[in-house]
């Protein structure tokens, strides 16, 4: 009798700790190769005034200069130093011995973003940049093959070999990287300017397009779509980075933010989101610090270009602000972590890194 109401009880409780479950959406955002040294301490003392990667840097300082960290950090991101550090949570400040790393050995863009999205590293077969179909199932895919998230997946990114890392053509998934233009029977107004603007504007890169083009065109799509997951890979950073540009890497990192912040309050005002979607935001890969010109790149040759970290926010996300505590977590724990907040059990064959527990109640 005992041990019948025992599992009544039991069955009970399980059915109440199912039932918290607020996320529906999922939002996977990734800043290109943004350093963890920034979004902790803000613009870096050694780079600001630095002629040779900055035009002006009087006008630079008064933008993101102040002499704390902790201020420096709000100027260059406040959405992230108001709101998530408030409502949600940040990993990844190595000054506190919280460590968040790649588990790939790569610490360059493909590898990096198969490992967010795929659940683990593959250094045998995800090796460099090259537009090779992705081998391994991202959780996006294995979210798409779902009935009650079939068709509610979508992909916008900056860069153009997305379309591969996420193997748009086995996972059906609409993925829309790099110029690609938004295509269909009934675009919307601003989405024909977009796509009209994106063909005039200046190309500072070939593989890349600016961010602001990813950002309204994936807002466009969840207005007219509502996926219920939905991932966004913002590239700007890395590219001003790589050209020596910390005035620019600045500048797109803060926009970045004030990007965020807009999809954030679109959906706290849309009745499928509004406080039902959980936001997880990432980079694909860190950059150097010593020696001083290794901010500029990453791969395994340049240290420290495998530290990054993780931002998460939304309605089942204790509000612990910047987690302090010593702890080690790594790249592939994205994946399953996403799938986490929205009851499914991501797994494919390869995929190995955990879900973080202190990410849900
Ligand atoms: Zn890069």
């Amino acid at each position: 009798m005992k041990s019948k109401l025992l599992i009544i009880l039991l069955i009970i409780s399980c059915g109440a700790f199912a039932q918290k479950r607020k996320t529906e959406n999922i939002f996977i955002i990734t800043l290109d190769g943004f350093r963890w040294q920034e979004l902790y301490a803000g613009a870096d003392p050694a780079l600001i005034g630095k002629k040779e990667y900055v035009n002006d840097s009087v006008a630079l300082k008064n933008s993101f200069w102040a002499p704390t960290p902790q201020k420096r950090r709000e100027m260059l991101l406040p959405f992230f130093w108001s709101t998530i550090a408030k409502e949600g949570q940040l990993y990844g400040n190595r000054e506190f011995k919280n460590y968040v790393n790649c588990s790939n050995k790569m610490w360059f863009s493909y590898p990096g973003y198969s490992e967010i999205l795929t659940g683990g590293a593959d250094d045998e077969r995800i090796n460099s940049n090259k537009k090779i179909d992705n081998p391994n199932v991202t959780v996006l895919e294995f979210l798409n093959s779902q009935p009650a998230y079939k068709g509610k997946v979508a992909a916008f990114g900056s860069w153009d070999v997305f379309p591969s890392i996420i193997n748009e053509k086995r996972s059906g998934i609409p993925v829309n990287g790099g110029y690609e233009k938004v295509t269909g029977p009934s675009l919307t107004e601003r989405e024909a300017l977009l796509n009209e603007l994106q063909d005039v504007l200046p190309k500072f890169w070939n593989s890349v397009r600016m961010d602001g083009f990813t950002h309204y065109y994936a807002l466009e799509y969840l207005k007219k779509n509502t996926p219920k997951v939905i991932f966004i890979g913002y590239g700007e950073t890395d590219d001003f980075a790589h050209g020596g540009k910390y005035d620019e890497y600045l500048k797109s990192a803060r926009q970045t933010d004030e990007f965020i912040k807009g999809l954030w309050l679109w959906t706290q005002s849309h009745p499928q989101y509004k406080g039902k979607t959980t936001f997880i935001i990432t980079t694909d890969h860190g950059r150097g610090t010593v020696p001083l010109d290794t901010w500029r790149s990453h791969g395994d040759e340049v240290d420290g270009a495998d530290q990054i970290w993780f931002a998460v926010m939304g309605p089942d996300t204790p509000p612990k602000g910047e987690i302090k505590e010593p702890a080690q977590y790594y790249q592939k724990q994205v994946a399953k972590t996403a799938a986490s907040f929205l009851g499914v059990d991501f797994s494919n064959d390869h995929a190995s890194g955990e879900p973080v527990k202190a990410m849900r109640y």
